[in-house]
């Protein structure tokens, strides 16, 4: 006979649980960081296998629900959290490196004039457009500039 608890248990138990200290929560916060580090290997090797054995799935499922998935990809990288991890993942692909990519993009969406020629940004006119200038031997993020004079850094000629 597997263990089952009765409702009013099940209720109790949600009570226990919001009613924590800050201590408890505290030491379960450890209890289950210390759990996951000592499983590391497991929990990643069932995660592999639990992908694996989707695959078709996935697949299947994808396939079929397609529109419904463009669509809503394409609602959410019109969010403010979309444009945000969008911006981000560009830029880890074109080579920034930084250790604080929030603080990067702050001071990337709070920026609205070029740093070497003080041009007002815009978005629609090509050359006007902000771009994060960065270091392509380093990969160390140096200005915000407008398209134009990030074009003159590339050549060397900035
Ligand atoms: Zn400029």
């Amino acid at each position: 006979m597997p263990f089952t608890r009765t409702e009013e248990q099940k209720e109790q138990r949600k009570i226990n649980y919001k009613n924590r200290t800050e201590e408890q929560k505290q030491r379960d916060r450890e209890y289950t960081k210390t759990q996951r580090e000592k499983n590391k290997d497991n929990i990643k090797l069932t995660q592999k296998n639990y992908h694996d054995s989707h695959k078709e799935e996935r697949k299947e499922y994808n396939k079929k629900n397609r529109e419904h998935i463009t669509e809503y990809h394409r609602q959410y990288i019109q969010t403010d959290l979309g444009k945000k991890i969008n911006r981000i993942g560009n830029w880890k692909n074109s080579g920034v490196i930084s250790d604080n990519y929030d603080e990067l993009y702050e001071l990337y969406i709070n920026c609205s004039n070029c740093e070497n020629c003080g041009v007002n940004f815009e978005e629609k006119n090509c050359d006007n457009r902000k771009c994060l200038d960065h270091s392509h031997t380093t990969g160390v993020f140096r200005n915000i500039l407008c398209a134009r004079c990030n074009k003159k850094r590339g050549e060397g000629n900035l």
